[in-house]
């Protein structure tokens, strides 16, 4: 079980202090569907294992959190959710601080990557701006609450890098509280008071709806932002908090990604009308197939068929309504052979320079007829015409539908096409299939292994029982893939779980790639079929190889080298094969049967194996405006400036980690580096002098042995000088300028005037 901390900043200048809350995000028990964070190993348990994770909750215990206190009815605390000053402009600026697992600040990216997908939020690296959120490794998972106007620092801690728990942080960080907050919480929850930890009840206050709102949206068991039963439990079997309606216990703290009433709530407080990422999705479900246009040249049409005749099923509902659903068929049984249809998109236009088109197909005609994806480009005469051919999927006997991506690298407006070819219409009893279309500009994954006849898989095998996908390669060259334990791992102590793990294949580049091969991030997806690519929930699960990760079962050597060094030979693929990493719970079978990631009795999961090397130092340093004014010597070391460098804007750059999240803050602390004082010299008791800032212009007021000492701005053109920072003054070389276009403008005006004169005088 993992669990999350969040803290609130009450005050923009003041410490965090006050309230905290803290829930758990993952689920323990058996009965809960979950994203367990337990790694599993294989051969022997205590080498290739990364250890059992700490629940989140005991770190943040353990790091004296337990001092916040559920004094989250303060007054302070107003600039809660309701209050529209504690909401962001996009994009939002971050840093990713080096304090930081490498694994943590790739599931950050990953984690701004569905928030662009599915939202209007946005983020942009830290360039000098007064907001933004500096994520950093302390203990823990926490956030504040909205836009604090300063630097905010949100916590990733160890065992917090999962793309769902960042997203929760973030959403906290937007402004939202915890789903179980809500003023009509207990309309739809039980809180059982007498099974909390003794001093923990706080975290299962509520608000006024004066300080929160729920934006007109019904109570979400499903939220990300909800608490799970176990949160904050004295007894490990005996939930805290349960659902009034009791199908919902299975679901409530779930851990996959936002739910749909999630991404609607923060639609409507960011008045978003468009994501950033993506581009279509077309379920062919209404009559005007999302824009997409027949081709006029060609011999045949694509038809938008329903699922009401005998055979026909469509991807969108299949399984969930029979004879419901809507696909496009081009059918091949009828005509000559090379007979054509063509189905276009709309025009689109991208942002960014690659996409991902992905889509359901399914062909029952000939093993002969062919489903071309062309793009059509502008033809630089502003018109889309250019046919570009991109990839051609060819017929085949099994007659599934399977998924397929398309990577498109289009980079000016285009349209996408689905070209229908028949091969053989003597030998077609059907046709081709299309459904559920998903346009994105992002990478397409690298492996997708589709596991047909999940349900039987679930019925046939037991606990430890492995099943292996076939081998992927990497845009390197790195073989790899995954195995998939239908019932979890031999030594979980949970069933009800299917387990999830990574290997490296043996391939055909690995005399000449880098071994160990560490720094690359592994992320497995668990796909929720779902056809609006907005409302998918899939689960992600991700870890990034290390030379830490070492098993005695091969002589304490590191996992991640050469698979025909350290791996074990493997009669199927004919290859070695290296040890399994991954999660013995990656989901619970309660979650895999909601949802869609069953769907046509298909799993389909998708594995990337990237290298983040170049994620491993990120930290910007936050300038501090640290003038050295001419005329004001500061005690001790500050340097004298003189001469064309006087007034100069001297920038002192902080690692960004060292810095908390309030402006005065980061004010003491640059005094601390460029000034001879500290405060803690001085009793407590002993007044700031610059507590009423006497510096005028904007001056950052230190105090130097217990007198207020002023550093004045400087801009490019003029600067200020003074015990105050009272008077201006330009720079020298500004100066001749400034005098010169003034003079410039003087004889303007003097001759506008004389002409003027003139003509009145005429
Ligand atoms: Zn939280």
């Amino acid at each position: 079980m993992t669990r999350c901390l969040c803290k609130f900043s009450p005050f923009a200048a003041m410490l965090w202090i006050r309230a905290s809350c803290i829930l758990s995000v993952a689920l323990l028990s058996a009965h809960i569907a979950a994203v367990p964070i337990k790694h599993l190993s294989k051969g022997n348990a205590h080498d290739t294992d990364l250890g059992k994770q700490k629940d989140i909750s005991e770190i943040n215990l353990a790091a004296g959190l337990d001092l916040f206190q559920g004094d989250i009815l303060l007054p302070s605390l107003r600039n809660g959710l309701r209050d529209p000053s504690s909401r962001w402009k996009f994009p939002i600026p971050y840093i990713l601080a080096d304090n930081l697992g490498l694994n943590a600040k790739g599931a950050i990216l990953n984690a701004f990557e569905m928030f662009r997908l599915k939202s209007c939020v946005d983020f942009k690296p830290y360039e000098g701006e007064s907001s933004y959120i500096i994520f950093q490794e302390f203990s823990g998972c926490w956030s504040s609450v909205g836009d604090q106007h300063v630097g905010q620092n949100l916590s990733i801690g160890s065992g917090c890098d999962y793309k769902a728990v960042i997203e929760h942080e973030i959403l906290h960080a937007l402004g939202f509280f915890h789903e179980q907050s809500r003023t009509d919480r207990d309309d739809y929850v039980n809180i059982w008071w007498d099974e909390i930890i003794t001093g923990y009840e706080h975290n299962f206050n509520t608000y006024e709806d004066n300080i929160i709102t729920d934006l007109n949206t019904p109570y979400d068991y499903e939220s990300l932002m909800h608490y799970s039963p176990f949160s904050f439990n004295k007894n490990a079997s005996v939930p805290t908090i349960t659902a009034k309606i009791p199908e919902f216990n299975a679901i409530i703290g779930q851990r996959l990604d936002f739910s749909v009433i999630d991404l609607e709530r923060l639609n409507r407080m960011y008045n978003c009308t468009t994501t950033h990422t993506l581009l279509d999705n077309c379920a062919f479900e209404k009559t005007n197939i999302c824009g997409m246009i027949q081709g006029t040249r060609d011999d045949a049409d694509w038809v938008h068929e329903d699922s009401s005749q005998p055979g026909k099923v469509d991807h969108t509902l299949v399984g969930q309504c029979t004879g419901a659903g809507y696909f496009m068929f081009f059918n091949t049984s009828s005509g000559s052979a090379e007979e054509a249809a063509l189905l276009e998109s709309r025009i689109l236009y991208p942002r960014r320079k690659e996409q991902c088109l992905q889509f359901f197909y399914k062909m029952t005609g000939s093993p002969s007829d062919r489903l071309t994806i062309w793009v059509r480009r502008d033809d630089s005469t502003g018109n889309v015409r250019k046919l570009v051919k991109i990839q051609n999927f060819q017929g085949d006997t099994d007659h599934h539908w399977k998924i397929a991506h398309v990577t498109l690298k289009e980079e000016k407006k285009f349209r996408y096409l689905f070209q229908g070819t028949k091969g053989d219409p003597q030998n077609s009893n059907g046709g081709i299939y299309l459904d559920d279309i998903t346009l994105t500009e992002t990478p397409c994954p690298t492996g997708v292994w589709t596991i047909r006849n999940i349900s039987q898989i679930l019925q046939s095998t037991e606990k430890g029982k492995t099943l292996l996908s076939p081998r992927f390669y990497n845009s390197e060259g790195y073989g790899f893939g995954v195995t998939l334990y239908p019932h979890g791992r031999l030594l979980a102590s949970d069933s009800g779980y299917m387990g999830l793990a990574f290997h490296l294949f043996s391939g055909e580049n690995d005399a000449i790639l880098e071994w160990p091969v560490e720094n690359r991030q592994v992320i497995m997806t668990i796909l929720d079929q779902e056809p609006d690519a907005k409302n998918r929930m899939s689960l992600s699960l991700m870890f990034t190889t290390s030379k830490d990760h070492t098993a005695s079962a091969i002589n304490g050597s590191v996992i991640w080298d050469r698979p025909s060094k350290v791996g074990i030979y493997n009669e199927d693929c004919g290859c070695f094969r290296s040890l399994d990493w991954g999660w013995s719970q990656a989901i619970a079978h309660q979650m895999l049967t909601r949802r869609s990631f069953l769907k046509d009795d298909a799993l389909i999961i998708f594995v990337d194996f990237e290298d983040i090397t170049h994620l491993s130092q990120t930290e910007v340093p936050i300038p501090v405006k640290n003038q050295i004014p001419r005329d004001l010597v500061l005690q001790g070391q500050e340097p004298q400036v003189s001469g064309e460098d006087s007034g100069k804007n001297l920038e002192e750059a902080l690692p960004a980690g060292s810095l908390d999240q309030t402006q005065l803050s980061r004010q003491k602390r640059s005094v601390k580096n460029t000034g001879p004082m500290e405060d803690h010299n001085w009793p407590q008791y002993f007044r700031d002098p610059c507590d009423l800032n006497p510096c005028q212009n904007e001056g950052i007021c230190v105090n130097v042995k217990g007198m207020a000492s002023c550093r004045c701005v400087s801009g490019h053109a003029f600067f200020y000088t003074g015990e105050r920072c009272q008077a201006m003054q330009v720079h020298g070389s500004v100066l001749g300028l400034v005098i010169g276009g003034a003079a410039g403008i003087t004889i303007l005006i003097f001759a506008v005037f004389s002409n003027t004169f003139q003509k009145l005088r005429k």
